[in-house]
């Protein structure tokens, strides 16, 4: 059974610059409410005045791990406290060799984020990046530590001054300052109970501002996501269990598992001591399932009205940690949530410059890099997108045991490869056709097929379909072309180009051609058709007269062209999704033919499938 027991202890993790002040700080609040006992800082004390230093809270710190190094208390990376409300604790040892690297892993499931600046100093580089490292494994709220304030002779204004300019910055990448502390923690002001030295702040101590934080509010996705932690066997029991990471689990909850797609129900709850009729964000459960279906370790729970896309292909902002380069060719471990997937990087789209949050104009990512990549695996994966879920869209690539990259999934432009299941089909049974498909290609003199033009808007899809259409129907050819375009006038009116929609787009597209080749027709399909999948799964209902023809021309040669004035709009952002500008073009792997335009003329290319067309289909 599962023990609710340290899970709920909130998690906290403390960034800044290099000497800002986080050892200090930990020493002088675990000082500060009774976690140290008095011998212990008398002795620290002594040997400081022993070596002629100054006394430093950070010593107290390092004293403190020195007896943890030779075992003496838990784990070199957590620092557990109490203050009068709950437990808390520190998931990482500021100082630590490894540091960003820990947060990678450490910060990835901390509830509350803590920024240390000092105020003397200023912001500084690790300022910067340690925030926009924050932001990237999903937590978009600090509480804003102003250090050192006894320095600056506690001045009101020249607080106000760096906090304005913090905030600026972390508004900037998207990050809230939860609240803005002035604090010392040499003189211990603000840290338990307000300081007499800073009369002008009328907020709360730090004590109180932790007491006060709500943890749940990191993550407000009402959907449920129950990523599989492990399968226990108890006597007859498969109990399945681990960690709600957003919705609510009670018994009866219908659930749908991923990548497997099937939906059960949650027969019982296995938690002890059972504490709950309904269990939340954070619990750690173990569930029993109404039907025994094929769950496995790493698979995801979730609600059935919006559960997280299965995709093998995604975009991602990672925080680049090693010293070797992004190999393109090489494979490395993703761990997202429970789950272990090979990957590999097929794309390196930015390099953002974390000073400026520009884009920097280098090619090589080089180790504490952030960057824009896309990302590929060949097993399906469920995934949320970083702007849906925050809990369930961060994750690691390892090379070997190496953890090169933290990052977090955007799949904003990626369809959902899960096949629907519907029940709709139950009453329906198909007739029939009178006239066989077989018959009327006898009386045509060729066999039906679906020629499938793919490739970047301009690329010359349609003015090839359309001469060869025209060419082919004067050979006595029963040929129609079937023009994206065209389609989203009239039977596809009502979509546009989300990734769903295209997915739907494609779909219907693909029936209808369908019902052309029941007719006997060849029927060409002029479809930019960007995702690999969707593509496949138009080949799937007619695979055996189904054929992919990649249109091949460069995004510059096709924004050159520019025939509808569509890549000039798009470049200025008037234009959203638009293919091989703001939304992906996936190249066919195996095409059946490459038509290269920016090689051949139109001429040419006609010529090349009107040949292969006559080639395939031909009695
Ligand atoms: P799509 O249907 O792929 O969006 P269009 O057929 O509407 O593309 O536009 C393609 C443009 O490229 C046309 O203006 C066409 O004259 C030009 N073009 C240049 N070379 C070729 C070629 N080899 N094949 C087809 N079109 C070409």
């Amino acid at each position: 059974m599962i023990q609710n027991n340290d899970f709920d202890v909130p998690k906290i993790v403390i960034v800044g610059h290099v000497d800002h002040g986080k050892s200090s700080f930990i020493g002088r609040l675990l000082y500060d409410i009774g976690e140290i006992q008095k011998e212990k800082f008398g002795e620290l004390k002594k040997a400081s005045k022993k070596r002629g230093e100054e006394f430093e809270f950070a010593f107290l710190l390092d004293a403190l791990q020195d007896e943890r190094d030779q075992g003496i208390t838990i784990d070199t990376t957590r620092i557990f406290f109490k203050t009068k409300k709950r437990k808390y604790v520190f998931i990482d040892a500021p100082g630590h060799k490894e540091f960003i690297r820990n947060m990678i892993t450490g910060a990835a499931s901390a509830d509350i984020a803590i920024l240390i600046v000092d105020v003397k100093d200023g912001i500084k580089q690790q300022t910067k990046k340690h925030s926009y490292l924050l932001k990237l494994l999903g937590i978009e709220k600090v509480i804003t530590l102003y250090n050192k304030m006894d320095k600056i002779s506690y001045s009101e204004s020249k607080f106000l001054n760096i906090k304005a300019e913090l905030d600026e910055f972390l508004s900037n990448i998207g990050i809230e300052s939860y609240t803005s502390l002035p604090i010392s923690s040499k003189k211990g002001d603000n840290i338990v109970s307000l300081s007499k030295n800073m009369r002008w702040y009328h907020g709360q101590s730090f004590v109180e501002i932790l007491d006060g934080y709500k943890i749940q509010e990191n993550n407000k996705s009402e959907f449920i996501r129950f990523p599989v932690q492990d399968i226990y066997k108890l006597g007859d029991k498969r109990v399945i269990v681990g960690r709600i990471e957003s919705g609510k689990i009670k018994s009866g909850t219908k659930l749908i598992f991923l990548p497997s797609n099937e939906s059960v129900y949650v027969k019982t709850l296995e938690v002890w001591p059972k504490a709950k009729k309904e269990y939340e964000v954070g619990d750690c459960i173990g569930i029993t399932l109404s039907d025994e279906i094929f769950v496995d370790k790493g698979n995801m729970g979730s609600d059935l009205e919006r559960p997280p896309k299965l995709t093998n292909r995604f975009e991602s902002r990672v925080f680049w940690l090693s010293k070797s380069k992004i190999l393109f060719n090489k494979k490395y471990l993703m761990k997202i949530n429970t789950g272990e997937y090979e990957v590999s990087i097929n794309k390196i789209k930015k390099i953002i410059d974390v000073e400026s949050l520009t884009e920097k104009t280098k090619i090589n990512v080089q180790k504490n890099d952030i960057c824009e990549v896309v990302i590929h695996s060949s097993e399906l994966i469920p995934m949320d997108d970083y702007s849906f879920n925050k809990s369930t869209s961060r994750f690691c690539l390892l090379d070997e045991k190496e953890i090169v990259a933290g990052g977090i999934v955007d799949i904003r432009n990626y369809p959902d490869q899960r096949e629907y299941k519907d029940n709709f089909k139950q009453n329906i049974v198909p007739e029939n056709y009178a006239v066989s498909e077989i018959d009327r290609s006898i009386r045509f003199n060729h066999r039906p097929g679906i020629v499938w033009l793919t490739g970047l808007s301009g690329a010359g899809k349609s003015t090839i379909a359309k001469n060869v259409e025209k060419r082919l129907f004067h050979k006595n050819i029963n040929i129609f072309s079937l023009d994206g375009d065209n389609l989203r006038i009239g039977l596809n009116k009502n979509l546009n180009f989300s990734p769903e929609d295209r997915t739907e787009n494609i779909r219907r597209t693909a029936e209808v051609a369908n019902l052309f080749t029941k007719a006997g027709f060849i029927v060409l399909v002029s479809l930019i058709s960007p995702y690999r999948s969707e593509r496949k799964k138009a080949r799937d209902i007619r695979p055996e007269i189904f054929r992919e023809i990649y249109i091949e021309a460069s995004v510059e040669v096709c924004s050159k062209r520019d025939v509808k004035g569509l890549y000039a709009k798009a470049i200025k952002g008037e234009i959203k999704n638009f293919t091989g500008i703001s939304s992906p073009y996936e190249p066919p792997e195996m095409p059946n033919l490459v038509i290269n335009t920016s090689r051949c003329s139109v001429e040419e290319s006609v010529r090349k499938l009107e040949e292969y067309i006559l080639k395939e289909f031909s009695f």
